[in-house]
């Protein structure tokens, strides 16, 4: 095929780029791309793209170094706490973190909030003793001042949500935290682990856990941050270790990150369990700074014009600043309706991925046909729960999300 028929017309991205909704991979800033595309053929005076250069040369080693410079920079880092750059996803984690951090007793404590943490839960029991602290499979009534207490008399998930006075009744599954005053840790394990965002049910930690009130003041604490890594500043001291794929707040695929306390895997643990490949041995990426083999260098590329575009727009508090006013601004106009539904209770809302549904199964063929027309793409719901998702991580500018609430208002009014 001739390269003029693989690209049969000129892509005008600024009068054609619709607001994509993606879970991930995610939309990226536009000066993001743009900066790509200026770099693609000659990257710095270089003479050649970032992805043919040798990671071992002293040109791409700089970049590598920046990268890693200002991610520790935004994140506020102290200097015993080390970021690698690992591949094969959160996915491949779920099987590293056991195999790296089990230790000799192989017991390890997970919380369940939803799809990924029942993921990471399932691969973890291959490896070791698994114990579930705390779960909000079970659907609850989040009502009032003994909120969360289970009543399994609500059986299993309804269609539809019921309100209160103070908004929705959190009566779904994994619609929920699980109060921390139930959780129950155990004090000798090797880790508890959490997912800090739930991508597909729209549940968020919006504190962490403090692991002496748990009774587990030796348990380091360990969270999936894939759908919410530099979404606002947090205390990344208050764990031991924070991991996830970068395509949905850091970049694309094919890059992963795991940024841990270095004397999780030099004191507690010296030694994987026996069978991880060396690649996968969190001692090895470190001792050999993240290139024990091949990185992904472009992904890397690509996180580093990500991180350069945060510092640009006011770092990681202008973030925080603006994921909350987009937040408020969707979630205001779902709760402001009686059409539209959401499950999530409030307190444990995702400002990331804002999950909701439609009174009536035939309404979403149209919704979405009716979104796609205004350029706004991608926001069916996992197929795990059904329903309408709108993921807005920190490339999703307020206008895709105030086009996001007028499409709302205007289908409400047809179809109310
Ligand atoms: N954890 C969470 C919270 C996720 O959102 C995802 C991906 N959507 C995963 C884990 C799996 O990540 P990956 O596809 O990078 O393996």
């Amino acid at each position: 095929m001739s390269p003029k028929a693989m690209f049969p017309r000129a892509i005008s991205p600024k009068a054609m780029r619709p607001f994509n909704f993606s879970a991930g991979p995610a939309t990226l800033p536009e000066s993001v791309l743009q900066r790509a595309a200026d770099d693609m053929l000659n990257w710095h005076g270089s003479g050649m793209s970032v992805m043919e250069m040798t990671h071992r040369g002293p040109v791409y080693l700089g970049l590598f170094e920046k990268v890693m410079a200002d991610f520790r920079r935004l994140l506020v880092l102290p200097e015993h706490y080390k970021i690698l750059f690992m591949q094969g996803g959160a996915t491949a984690q779920n099987a590293l973190i056991p195999l790296n951090l089990l230790g000799e007793n192989r017991k390890a404590d997970y919380v369940n909030t939803g799809h990924w943490s029942t993921k990471s839960i399932s691969e973890a029991r291959q490896y070791g003793d698994v114990h579930v602290a705390a779960s909000a499979e079970s659907p609850v009534d989040c009502h009032g001042p003994s909120a969360l207490a289970v009543t399994p008399s609500l059986g299993t998930a309804h269609n539809s949500s019921s309100r209160g006075p103070e908004g929705p009744v959190a009566i779904h599954p994994f619609s929920y935290i699980p109060p921390v005053e139930h959780w129950r840790v155990r004090p000798d394990s090797s880790y508890l682990h959490i997912c800090g965002n739930e991508t597909i049910g729209g549940v968020e930690f919006h504190q962490w856990p403090d692991m002496k009130s748990l009774g587990a003041p030796n348990v380091p604490l360990i969270v999936d941050m894939s759908s919410h890594i530099l979404s606002r500043p947090m205390d990344m001291t208050q764990m031991d270790l924070a991991y996830g794929g970068a395509q949905k707040n850091l970049g694309i695929a094919g890059l992963t990150f795991v940024i841990l306390n270095e004397s999780l895997i030099t004191q507690r643990v010296n030694a994987p369990l026996a069978g991880c490949p060396t690649i996968f041995d969190y001692r090895k990426v470190l001792a050999n700074d993240s290139m024990f083999n091949t990185p992904p260098t472009y992904a890397i590329y690509l996180t580093g014009l990500l991180l350069e575009w945060i510092d640009a727009q006011g770092g990681v508090a202008e973030m925080g600043k603006r994921n909350a006013e987009k937040a408020a601004l969707l979630y205001g106009a779902l709760d402001a309706s009686a059409f539209y539904q959401t499950r999530v209770a409030k307190n444990a809302r995702s400002f990331m991925n804002v999950p909701f549904y439609l009174p009536d199964d035939r309404l979403y063929e149209p919704f979405l046909a009716g979104a796609k027309a205004r350029g706004l793409l991608n926001l069916k719901g996992h197929k795990a729960v059904g329903g309408l998702r709108a993921s807005i991580y920190n490339a999703m500018p307020i206008q895709g999300v105030q086009a996001l609430v007028d499409w709302l208002n205007e289908f409400e009014k047809e179809h109310a």
